[in-house]
C-alpha cells in the first residue's frame, strides 16, 4: 500500500471528511484492522483565504509547493491537495516535487465520464468556477461541457463557503438556496452536478437533486485509495 499524502486544513472541517473516507474506503476494500498509510501537512486557513481574497497567488503556490514537499519529505509516495481551488497552482505544485499529484478534476471527469454524462455543471468557490484552472480542465482534458451558476448564484454559492462552510455553520436557508441553484442548473440543461469545493458535500448531496451528484472530496478520498492499492493509473 502507497502512502497517502495529504495537504489539509482548507478548511479542516472538510479534511477530516478525507481521513474518514480513506480509512473506512481501505477498511471496505481490505477487511479486518486495514487502515490508510497517510502522512497530512495541514495549514492555518485564516492566512490562505485572506491571500486568496488579496490576490496572492504567487504566494500561496509558494506555500503549496513548501507544504507539498513537507509532504514528500514526511514519507508521502503521492500528494492529494484537499481542495479544489488550490488545485490553482496544481501544475506548478507537481513541477516542484518527484511524487506524482492526483488532481482533484481529473479523479471527478472519470467518474462523470464513467457516467455516460457530457454536460455537467459546476458549483464552488468564485475562483474554481469562473477561472479557467479547473473549468478549463474538464472541457480541454476531458471534452466535457460545462455549465455554471448565474452571477447572483455565484455571489451566493462563494459566500456560503467562505462565511458558514468553512467553520462549520450548515443553515437551512442556505442548503434550500444551493438546492434552488442546482435545480435551475439541471433546467439549463446540466446532466449532473460537480460539488467543486470540498465542504460542500456538508451541506447538499444526492438526496437533494434528481440529476447525479458528484462529490469531489468522496470522490478524491476514494480514488487516493483506489490508486494508494495500485487499482487506479495517474
Ligand atoms: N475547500 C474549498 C474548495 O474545495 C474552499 C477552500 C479553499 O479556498 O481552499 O475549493
Amino acid at each position: 500500500m502507497k502512502t497517502i499524502g495529504l495537504i489539509g486544513g482548507m478548511s479542516w472541517e472538510s479534511s477530516i471528511e478525507y481521513y474518514r473516507i480513506i480509512n473506512e474506503t481501505v477498511r471496505d476494500k481490505l477487511g479486518g484492522l486495514h487502515s490508510a498509510k497517510s502522512v497530512m501537512v495541514s495549514v492555518d486557513f485564516a492566512e490562505i483565504e485572506t491571500l486568496q481574497h488579496a490576490g496572492a497567488w504567487d504566494e500561496l503556490t509558494a506555500r503549496m509547493i513548501d507544504a507539498a514537499r513537507q509532504v514528500q519529505a514526511g514519507g508521502g509516495d503521492f500528494v492529494v491537495i484537499c481542495t479544489n481551488t488550490m488545485h490553482k497552482m496544481a501544475d506548478d505544485v507537481a513541477a516542484a516535487i518527484d511524487i506524482p499529484l492526483l488532481h482533484i478534476a481529473d479523479a471527478t471527469a472519470a467518474r462523470i465520464k464513467a457516467r455516460g454524462l457530457g454536460a455537467i455543471s459546476l458549483l464552488g468557490t468564485r475562483f474554481t468556477m469562473e477561472e479557467d484552472f479547473y473549468k478549463g480542465r474538464l472541457v480541454n482534458n476531458h471534452g466535457l461541457n460545462v455549465l455554471i451558476p448565474d452571477e447572483s448564484e455565484r455571489a451566493d454559492v462563494h459566500r456560503i463557503i467562505y462565511d458558514e462552510l468553512v467553520v462549520g455553520e450548515i443553515l437551512p436557508e442556505s442548503k434550500a438556496r444551493y438546492v434552488e441553484i442546482m435545480q435551475h442548473l439541471a433546467a439549463r440543461g446540466a446532466q449532473g452536478v460537480i460539488l467543486g469545493c470540498t465542504e460542500i458535500g456538508l451541506l447538499v448531496g444526492q438526496d437533494d437533486i434528481d440529476i447525479p451528484v458528484f462529490d469531489t472530496t468522496l470522490i478524491h478520498a476514494q480514488v487516493a485509495v483506489d490508486y494508494a492499492l495500485g487499482d487506479y493509473d495517474i
